[in-house]
């Protein structure tokens, strides 16, 4: 590529935005020129105002740029990365669409429209033909997509493997959800040291109803939602990074377990998707080792990108039984937006 493409960071200074700069730092497709923020940190050197909870430096071109306000007019370019709150996200995105810019969201805002795609490139990479219908219905040259809930990101992943070869009818899952997915400063220390939050504001529904989304099947302008029941119990627990689920599901046919890691070690990423700058290499680790996987040492499986899955066996309720862990800010928020815009980028998407 001569010219990267020119990207803003909506949201730059939280958890998630922070994520974007230090992933987008050297990427070989996007260059980013703005970062935005609240009133807080407008007019403020990102260096000032932003709480840097990352092992990586902040990358020097970043600390110098000046957090700029939400706007198209401030902040214009035609690829746009959000960071943002789901209520400041229902009023900003659509503006940056309006103006041109391809909006790779990670709020939940949008995910429930039906024009809007949640997308997985390893998984559904065909319903970003749902961005044409978008932009005729809405009127807008840019797009709204978004990536899905962090915690329904590994498991649907690992659905879809098994959905392409058994079927699967039911699943139950019980997510232990790492701080950093309640952004910055996130959980009060007081409450969640030494202990285990058993709730997460709007997390079940998300769990329950978005992977049915992302494995349904899209028809014309629309997704026809995967008959498929799932059950959701979400949990905050004190790791610092790393969603992990623990998941029964039912097969629609039998499969010994031999065969399902054989599925899961050999999941690939649809052609279009599988050599993408950011795509996960593999897509699924399987690790036969009793305890594993474990957050702090496995989460950065694939430069956070793969998902891994262990401990799987028979389930004496339903089909089969595996812990599943996946990076949530890596491939659950940042790098997952950022692996769907060079999806965009590769479909012609993308307007300069
Ligand atoms: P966060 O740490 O609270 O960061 C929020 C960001 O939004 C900050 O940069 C903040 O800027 C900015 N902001 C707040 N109000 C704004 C406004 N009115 N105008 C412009 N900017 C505003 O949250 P986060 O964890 O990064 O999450 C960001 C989004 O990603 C949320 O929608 C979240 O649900 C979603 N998400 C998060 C994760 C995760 O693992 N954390 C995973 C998937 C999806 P200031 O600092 O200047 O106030």
């Amino acid at each position: 590529m001569n010219e990267k493409i020119p990207a803003v960071v909506l949201g730059a200074t939280g958890s998630v935005g922070q994520r974007f700069v230090q992933l987008l730092n050297e990427h070989p497709w996007f260059q980013v020129i703005a970062l935005t923020g609240s009133q807080r940190s407008i007019g403020k050197p990102y260096r000032q105002v932003c709480h840097w909870t990352l092992a990586e430096p902040m990358p020097n071109w970043a600390g110098d740029m000046v957090v700029r306000p939400s706007t198209p007019a401030a902040a214009s370019a035609p690829l746009a990365f959000s960071a943002l709150p789901a209520a400041e996200a229902l009023q900003i995105e659509p503006l940056f669409a309006k103006a041109g810019s391809a909006v790779c969201s990670n709020a939940s805002a949008f995910r429930r429209q039906p024009d809007v795609p949640i997308l997985l490139p390893e998984v559904n990479p065909r319903h970003a033909g749902l961005v044409a219908a978008q932009r005729k219905k809405r009127d807008w040259d840019g797009c709204i997509v978004t990536n899905p809930n962090c915690s329904s990101t590994g498991l649907t992943v690992v659905l879809k493997a098994l959905q392409d070869a058994f079927g699967v009818r039911q699943a139950v899952v019980v997510t232990l959800q790492a701080l950093s997915g309640a952004g910055y400063p996130g959980v009060a220390s007081m409450d969640i040291q030494d202990n285990i939050l058993p709730w997460i504001e709007g997390e079940e529904d998300k769990v329950e109803w978005e992977p049915r989304k992302m494995l349904g099947e899209i028809q014309g302008d629309k997704i026809n939602l995967a008959e498929l029941t799932l059950s959701a119990h979400t949990n905050r627990v004190p790791v610092s990074d790393g969603h992990t689920a623990c998941l029964s599901v039912a097969l629609n046919q039998p499969a010994q377990l031999t065969q399902v890691e054989q599925v899961l070690r050999n999941y690939q990423a649809p052609e279009i998707s599988r050599n993408l700058p950011s795509a996960p290499q593999p897509v699924i680790h399987f690790d036969p080792r009793p305890d594993r996987p474990q957050p702090r040492l496995d989460r950065m499986c694939g430069r956070g990108m793969t998902t891994v899955v262990g401990r799987l066996r028979q389930d004496p309720l339903l089909s089969l039984k595996m812990v599943v862990l996946s990076h949530n800010t890596i491939r659950g928020a940042a790098g997952g937006a950022i692996y769907n815009a060079e999806l965009l980028y590769q479909q012609g998407m993308i307007k300069r």
